[in-house]
């Protein structure tokens, strides 16, 4: 207990997880929280001051699926573990088994296979507020990459929209709502933890650089406390040095589109408005074979590049891939892929000296691999593949090594043994010889032995509770010799040994022994020999996540037909027969449209029918854009995008509940953020502002929201609304162009073109699209009725104050006139031309006789 309390009162806020035995034990309060998290039994087990220790507990066996359900829930776990001693120590040491810790567990800190997700990645962040600089660090454990940005404030949403972080890091002092509602596990450190110049001296020492200016990180001190934090905090965790760690690199504003945390999730780049993972953009896209790819995708996909030169490369190389009629190496690729394992996070855990000898294997396997990765790629003219060929060289000597060490099919774990290879190592072979030697020696002896003692059926045995022994029955004991000492009695047999049987038990089992701890040892050396292997086995991670994402790309573009986006310098947007890449995978008749946009047409002002097809095609204007800045070829016939630097959404309407705003608040601070954001090259999209408020001044805000964005900020807009007194902004201002969806009306029900026509709409279709949504058909009736006396007054007097004056019932005669019921039985479908022709007279004859 005394022990126990030591460790834990160095980790009071965190589960402490402490081994006896078999089980890991939490206690008191930790016990407690941990059954009801965990769903395990709470039991007790001794007193201390006279109350029952309250006691909880897991199999070690079963440790980590329990971890994994903790980090999920955003907690955190101290393991301490049981210190081998050495035989001796343990001889003299009569008090309890010595216990340290020997990992921490936390959300953003994994880089256990078992508890990461093999897809996305889950950094741990810390953040510094200062003097109105905001400063971001994060670290991706499992793969070593070091950012660190800095930024205004109000930029965080779109920062944890981007990186998830699965844990954030701040000072005690700093109040982040916006965090505490994105962040389930969010650590408080005292704020002397984020200093710069402490931070300075930690990064220094371990790069091993003098300052931090070749990371082009100097003077960046807001980020660099946060950085400082982080980096103690993930050592830490980790009770190592962060070897894999080998570089900072400093994210600057410009060097991706920006894109504002909502318009990441109206897009559903990663995720649906719902929180699912598909259909989204990247459901879509992952044609990836390799979990790196996967994970590269993810990252490109909220990280579109603002160099255009760079998105140039990319398309080139997809392009390449693909092949001019689609016959290009894809698909080889691909193939080679399939089998290359997570040589990224393999490589993490060689530097973090936790890498399982399977591990092991399968990084042999996959560097004997590369050679089939690079061979599709030997002809490709698009340099970035030729870079990444360059990349992909087989790191022989690596290869070789893992090759003589490790064994074809090594066991799970080391301390179980038949891991290093044979021939790797004199010793090692010799005592496995004497091992294997066992059975022949046994078998020579029981010959032996039956000849000496005339006990045919005498045997000579070996079992791991009793060691060796010789076997005879009791009808034959009375022949034994005397050098037979007695070891055990059974119902039918004695079991005996000899003083050569005894010798050749120590030496035995001491070579079994001596062979686990030598070839831990072994391992522990190799190790060694391969961490200072680890920036080249990550550069080869790199390229085989690039190369598998824009494979993926390509393989799109052939299974959807998707273009090569033209990226040029003057300012234009054009999109030729562009689609919506998630929807027209959801409707069978998917009907593409063209966009056009320049300086002097900067505003498509969108009406049409609800349900009319305006929010598909704004998002499919935006995709098509970001998809273009990804590297990907785009769901487009032809596309010309001019240089941007911004996309920005206003779509749907969802009450923020978790931060206390209305759905109305939340749409006009989206739009306030616009309004202060948006430039002469940024992309914005206003679906359906001012909805939710009343229609006066909802049609005011739109108003004067789209002059802003025409007279101010300039950008490209798309711009939809079913105000129809807004289509007047076409004729004040030259540069905006009304377009609309079409819909015609069919009998009573409305049919949508969802083609987008020049123009503004000619009505809005509300009511019908009402009654298609099942609307009773007396209230649809109603609504009818009063629109068209709205009409006729607002020519009139122009106003709008009786809309809701009680109108005159219809006219009863209107509904029972004969002629109307003659006409409600007709059934066209089963009438001949000739039986209509007729109808229609006898109709006309009912009329006239009224
Ligand atoms: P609005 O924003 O005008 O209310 P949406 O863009 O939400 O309409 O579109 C409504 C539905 O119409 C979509 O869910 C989709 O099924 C269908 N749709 C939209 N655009 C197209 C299109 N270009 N071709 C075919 N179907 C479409």
């Amino acid at each position: 207990m005394q022990q126990y309390l030591r460790i834990k009162a160095q980790h009071p806020d965190t589960l402490l997880f402490y081994r006896m035995g078999d089980f890991y034990e939490l206690f008191f309060e930790d016990a407690e929280r941990a059954s009801r998290i965990l769903d395990i039994t709470l039991t007790t087990r001794g007193s201390s001051a006279g109350q029952p220790i309250k006691m909880a507990g897991v199999p070690f066996h079963a440790l980590e699926p329990y971890l994994a359900k903790l980090v999920k829930l955003g907690e955190s776990a101290v393991i301490a573990e049981q210190v081998l001693e050495s035989a001796e120590a343990a001889k003299a040491n009569k008090g309890p088994m010595e216990r340290a810790v020997s990992r921490i567990v936390t959300p953003g800190t994994l880089t256990d296979a078992a508890l990461l997700d093999d897809r996305a990645d889950a950094p741990l962040l810390a953040l510094q507020l200062n003097r109105g600089v905001l400063g971001l660090a994060w670290l991706n454990l499992a793969n070593g990459d070091f950012h660190v940005v800095e930024t205004e404030p109000e930029s965080l949403l779109s920062h944890l929209e981007r990186l998830r972080p699965a844990e954030a890091l701040i000072p005690d002092s700093l109040k982040l709502p916006v965090l505490e509602s994105r962040v389930a596990a969010i650590r408080r450190l005292a704020d002397w933890q984020f200093d710069a110049k402490t931070a300075q001296e930690l990064l220094t020492t371990h790069f091993g650089t003098h300052d931090l200016a070749g990371f082009g990180a100097e003077g960046l001190n807001v980020a660099l406390a946060a950085a400082g934090a982080l980096f103690d905090y993930a050592r830490t965790t980790q009770r190592q040095a962060l070897v894999h760690v080998t570089g900072l690199k400093v994210e600057t504003e410009g060097d991706y589109l920006r894109l504002d945390a909502h318009t990441r999730r109206n897009l559903e780049i990663t995720e649906t408005l719902r929180g699912e993972p598909a259909p989204t953009l990247l459901s879509l896209l992952d044609l990836t074979q390799t979990s790196m790819g996967s994970r590269w995708l993810r990252h490109c996909l909220h990280h579109p590049l603002s160099n255009r030169v760079a998105c140039r490369e990319r398309h080139q190389a997809v392009a390449d891939l693909l092949g001019d009629a689609g016959d290009g190496p894809m698909s080889a690729v691909a193939a080679a892929l399939r089998p290359i394992a997570d040589i990224e996070r393999i490589a993490t855990r060689i530097a973090l000296r936790s890498v399982r000898p399977r591990e092991l294997a399968a990084l042999r396997e996959s560097l004997g691999a590369l050679e089939d990765v690079r061979a599709p790629l030997a002809h490709a003219g698009s340099a970035l593949l030729a870079r990444m060929n360059d990349d992909l060289a087989t790191p022989v000597d690596v290869l070789l090594l893992l090759r003589a060490a490790i064994m074809e099919e090594p066991a799970t774990l080391i301390r179980e043994g038949g891991v290093i290879g044979k021939g790797y190592d004199t010793e090692l072979d010799e005592l496995r010889d004497i091992q294997n030697n066992c059975g022949e020696f046994l078998v020579a002896l029981e010959t032996r032995e039956r000849e000496r003692t005339g006990i045919s059926t005498l045997k000579v045995e070996f079992n791991r509770v009793h060691g060796f022994y010789i076997e005879v029955t009791h009808a034959n004991t009375d022949r034994v010799p005397e050098d037979y000492r007695r070891r055990q009695t059974m119902k039918n047999a004695e079991r005996y040994i000899t003083p050569e049987l005894k010798a050749f038990e120590d030496k035995a089992l001491s070579a079994q022994e001596r062979a686990l701890a030598r070839e831990k040892l072994l391992y522990d050396a190799l190790l060694e020999q391969l961490a200072p292997q680890v920036p080249r086995l990550q550069t080869i991670a790199h390229a085989i996540a690039l190369l598998d994402g824009l494979n993926a790309f390509s393989q799109a573009a052939a299974r959807y037909d998707y273009r090569i986006p033209e990226l040029v310098d003057e300012a234009t947007l054009e999109i030729v027969e562009g689609r919506h890449p998630v929807v027209e995978r959801q409707v069978d008749d998917f009907i593409s449209n063209d966009t056009r946009m320049a300086p002097t047409r900067r505003m498509l002002l969108v009406t049409g029918p609800n349900m009319g097809g305006k929010s598909t095609y704004m998002r499919q204007v935006a995709l098509i854009v970001l998809l273009a800045h990804c590297g990907s070829f785009v769901p487009a016939t032809r596309c010309r995008i001019g240089p941007v630097d911004a996309i920005f959404t206003r779509i749907g309407a969802s009450d923020d509940l978790a931060s206390g705003r209305s759905t109305f608040m939340v749409e006009m601070t989206e739009a306030a953020a616009i309004l202060n954001g948006a430039t002469e090259r940024s992309l914005v999209l206003m679906d359906e502002i001012g909805r939710g408020t009343s229609t006066f001044d909802g049609m005011a805000l739109a108003y004067s929201i789209a002059r802003h964005l025409l007279d101010k900020n300039r950008s490209y807009a798309l711009f939809s609304t079913h105000y129809f007194e807004l289509t007047r902004l076409g004729q004040e201002y030259p540069e905006c162009v009304n377009v609309h969806l079409g819909a015609i009306e069919h009998g009573h029900s409305i049919v949508f073109l969802h083609a987008v026509q020049d123009g503004p709409a000619s009505q809005s279709y509300g009511i019908e699209v009402a009654a298609l949504a099942g609307i009773p058909s007396a209230v649809v009736r109603d609504a009818k009725r009063r629109l068209r006396s709205l009409e006729n007054r607002e020519v009139v007097s122009g106003g709008q104050d009786d809309l809701f004056a009680s109108l005159p019932e219809a006219e009863p005669s209107q509904v029972s006139h004969p002629a109307l019921t003659q006409l409600a039985e007709l059934d066209p479908d089963n009438m001949s031309p000739r039986e209509a022709m007729e109808a229609l007279y006898a109709l006309r004859k009912t009329l006239n006789a009224q």
